[in-house]
């Protein structure tokens, strides 16, 4: 460990050929640090992950940038939130959650903003009606972007037209220095939209610049499992039969009529002129979330999966009684005061149901298990090296995770370090059976330490006894046969 290098420039570093640290870096690429340090850049790297880069001197050693990174800033998501939201009435706090005034599960009812989004289309519907409603001027959100390498990108939205055309979910690599240095420039009130640790750097910015303060007036959350390098795209539209050159853009949030929620497609349109081609997410390799294709590695050290520093955060209603919806449902938490009277004011166009905080956390379980037990073991691996670590919530710790549990946690970080090395060979070999072949194995061993030894027991002998009843019927229909003639 360098003690001289400021927190940034540690994010930034990275720690290769690591089991845990992965191929990658602790920087998510976000872009903050270049509107305050001109030092900083961000660019794309070998393995489609947007990064920050240095050159020159940082200003005052790397400690501005430092300030508003979300992976090296000294200021946590209890301490953003709390100067943002702990003096509201009625507000409550939870572990999970942040703060919260209400939490909720629905739909928008309203002018097809539901069919457009990617679950109940309550993120573009908000935006809208903030515009509407003359609240802001512009959405900082994603949009399409101008060509196949640049799938989607940070855009500003003036209207409603506008916002309409940039909804649905972008599991793809994303920046905002550019949007930024428009904020900066451009006298307008903002909403910000965006995953947890960008809408964290964006209060961060906000707690350093006077400007990006008076001028950011709301954030909106999606909630986050992790984000995608841009071969989750290229592999997912190659593996639907659409060749790597002729890939134009991938829609990932393809809703089926008739199909659970979950049970969505991707939509690939060609740069040939051919008909877009559709298929189901679950019909392909790389789709499984859960395995963790092509994550960003500062992922697997974030512990903020529900943007406890937004207003309000939106996510996908994964519960039973709502995910057979094809249309799907949105998780709602509201933390502020001025955004509940919108949705109480325009309770007519919505569907809303009231939620809890356990309803709210069953519905990204497996991501919370990951952000918080999975990386408490990913940090105390990293510091019983002595290794370098962002300072998180979460401690480093083993306390209650089993043996079992840990090798999980190990392999889900092979499983993500190993994607990367799979896709670039079959890019290299120009076929895409290269990257199954590579994974399989892998694949196959996590699935072996997931698996508990009883169960697997357990299926060994079902799976012997079926044999033995298959021969021991085949035997009684021989001898019946014999019999008979
Ligand atoms: C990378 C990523 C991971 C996610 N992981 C989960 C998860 O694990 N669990 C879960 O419940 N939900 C997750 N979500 C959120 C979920 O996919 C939906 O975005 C959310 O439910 C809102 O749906 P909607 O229909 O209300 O939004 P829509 O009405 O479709 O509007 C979506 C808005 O979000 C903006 N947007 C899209 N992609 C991005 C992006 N990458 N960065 C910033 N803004 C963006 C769009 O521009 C648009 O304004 C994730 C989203 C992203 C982008």
């Amino acid at each position: 460990m360098d003690g001289n290098r400021s927190a940034i420039e540690h994010v930034i570093s990275s720690a290769d050929a690591d089991a845990i640290s992965g191929r990658s870096t602790y920087c998510v690429g976000c872009g903050a640090c270049t509107l305050l340090d001109p030092a900083f850049n961000i660019a794309k790297n070998s393995d489609g992950c947007y990064c920050a880069n240095i050159s020159g001197a940082p200003r005052e050693g790397g400690a501005i940038a430092s300030s508003v990174c979300p992976f090296a800033a000294g200021v946590d998501e209890n301490q953003i939130a709390k100067d943002l939201f702990s003096a509201q009435t009625g507000i409550q706090h939870d572990q999970y959650l942040g703060y919260y005034l209400n939490t909720y599960v629905g739909f928008v009812n309203e002018d097809g903003w539901r069919s457009r989004g990617s679950s109940g289309g309550f993120v573009s519907w908000l935006a809208a009606t903030l515009l509407r409603e003359g609240l802001i001027d512009a959405v900082v959100h994603v949009k399409d972007g101008p060509d196949s390498e640049h799938m989607y990108q940070y855009a500003v939205s003036h209207t409603v037209d506008e916002l309409a055309t940039g909804a649905k979910s972008k599991y793809y690599p994303v920046e905002m220095s550019q949007v930024l240095a428009y904020m900066k420039e451009h006298d307008e009130r903002y909403l910000f939209i965006g995953i947890p640790c960008f809408v964290k750097a964006m209060r961060l910015l906000c707690r350093n610049d006077q400007l990006l303060h008076s001028r950011v007036k709301y954030c909106i959350g999606l909630v986050c499992g992790h984000l995608k390098s841009d071969f989750f795209a290229k592999s997912e539209a190659w593996e639907a039969g659409v060749p790597l050159d002729t890939i134009r853009r991938v829609d990932f949030r393809y809703k089926i009529p008739g199909s659970p929620a979950s049970d969505y497609a991707i939509k690939v349109d060609r740069s040939d002129g051919d008909v877009p081609i559709i298929k189901r997410t679950n019909e392909l390799s790389t789709t499984n979330w859960g395995l963790g294709y092509f994550k960003y590695n500062a992922c697997d050290y974030c512990d903020d999966v529900l943007a406890e520093t937004a207003d309000v955060t939106f996510g996908d209603a994964w519960l039973p009684q709502y995910v057979s919806d094809s249309q799907g449902c949105n998780v709602v938490v509201v933390r502020n005061r001025t955004i509940q009277h919108i949705l109480d004011k325009h309770a007519e166009e919505l569907v809303l149901h009231d939620s809890t905080p356990e309803e709210i956390y069953q519905s990204q379980a497996g991501g919370f298990r990951h952000r918080r037990q999975g990386l408490a073991y990913r940090l105390d691996v990293h510091k019983k090296r002595g290794e370098w670590t962002p300072t998180k919530r979460v401690q480093p710790s083993l306390e209650g995770i089993g043996k079992r549990r840990q090798k999980i946690y190990a392999m889900r970080t092979v499983l993500k370090n190993e994607s990367f090395v799979a896709f670039t060979e079959a890019k290299k070999a120009n076929n895409f059976s290269v990257f199954i072949k590579h994974m399989q194995p892998v694949e196959r061993k996590y699935s072996t330490i997931q698996t508990p030894l009883s169960r697997r027991l357990l299926r060994k002998i079902k799976w012997l006894l079926r044999g033995i009843l298959r021969r021991h019927q085949s035997r009684m229909h021989m001898t019946a046969r014999n019999s008979a003639e």
